[in-house]
């Protein structure tokens, strides 16, 4: 994700644009341009989206425009690899999508729909089995969110509809021996309660401590905080702001394609979500054919030390970004 966090850069080295035809590769998650649910909702272009992701000598992988995009047109959607809401959200959003729930129940977590109910019903039938009152105070004690995210990953392998590697593709995160060390208790809370519960072992051979350490330090910087700004998708499109209001972050999610996106502190393309977890690719302003499209990772508003400080520490990288150089 980062732009200086290439060290396996070789490993992206077949023809990465192949992905963006091959969705075979990707889970029955993968990006769409077709599949989200409401109309209006809808890109109004049809696929592919005129992006290609692209090795370059600077960055790394990046992604480009194939043609001229103006300002505030829908280049994508994307629906998650993987979401899952926060604590503070568990019983007021969709388990599945993160929608906000019209008769949220307090003490339990729901669906907005049918449809959302039979997308989860393998792992959720997985996490039914188990006790997770340890690691749900392991994680909430500790202010531990991304943890949820390996969890629900390694349910959605055991019942079958997610593969272990599922992530292998995205930038890991380099992991210091005391952050190894810290995640110790909750991949042995993560894997007693499955193996206390009733899942075969065989079934659990992925579930190493690797595999946790592995899936974790991807999650680590590619994950999105998910901010849904409700209201209607035609005032987005007017909006020519990077900032939205939005009503808080409900979850966080991993994607495919919007991980491939570079950092830039005056990006000229953002991401939004609208009602639920499915990710949309904006264009900031006019942008020609062969530009990078770049998202900003962080709070763009603050200053230049903040930024350099956040980027540093939470992505592993020094920015060095026209605005940054410009010492803005
Ligand atoms: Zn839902
Ligand atoms: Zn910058």
């Amino acid at each position: 994700m980062s732009s200086a966090l290439r060290s396996q850069k070789q490993r992206w080295s077949s023809p990465l644009k192949q992905l963006l035809h091959k969705p075979s590769l990707l889970t029955h998650f993968h990006f769409s341009t077709t599949t989200n649910a409401t109309p209006e909702s809808q890109p109004t272009h049809s696929s592919p989206p005129p992006i290609q992701v692209l090795l370059t000598e600077s960055t790394g992988r990046g992604v480009f425009a194939t043609r001229k995009i103006g300002s505030g047109e829908l280049i994508h959607t994307a629906q998650p690899l993987l979401s899952h809401p926060y604590f503070n959200s568990l019983h007021t959003v969709c388990y599945f999508c993160l929608k906000k729930l019209a008769n949220a129940e307090n003490s339990r977590i729901s669906f907005c729909s049918d449809s959302c109910r039979k997308h989860a019903m393998g792992f959720c039938e997985v996490e039914n089995q188990a006790d997770w009152s340890a690691f749900d105070t392991h994680c909430r004690t500790q202010g531990l969110k991304y943890p949820l995210l390996v969890r629900r990953l390694a349910c959605m392998v055991i019942s079958g509809i997610a593969s272990s590697n599922s992530l292998d593709i995205l930038q890991p995160a380099i992991l210091s021996p005391q952050m190894i060390a810290l995640m110790e208790e909750e991949f042995g809370l993560l894997r007693s309660a499955l193996s206390d519960a009733d899942v075969t072992g065989e079934k659990m051979t992925f579930l190493t401590k690797q595999w946790y350490i592995n899936v974790l330090a991807r999650i680590r910087i590619n994950s999105f905080r998910i901010e849904l700004v409700g209201g209607s998708y035609e005032d987005l499109l007017l909006s020519a702001s990077s900032s939205v209001n939005a009503e808080g972050a409900v979850g966080s999610a991993i994607y495919m394609l919007p991980s491939f996106y570079n950092h830039d502190c005056d990006p000229n393309v953002h991401i939004v979500w609208i009602e639920n977890v499915n990710a949309r690719v904006k264009a900031l302003r006019d942008i020609e054919a062969g530009e990078e499209l770049r998202i900003c990772y962080i709070d763009a508003s603050i200053d230049y030390e903040a930024r350099q400080n956040l980027l540093s520490q939470g992505f592993g990288f020094q920015c060095h970004c026209l605005r940054c150089l410009s010492n803005d």
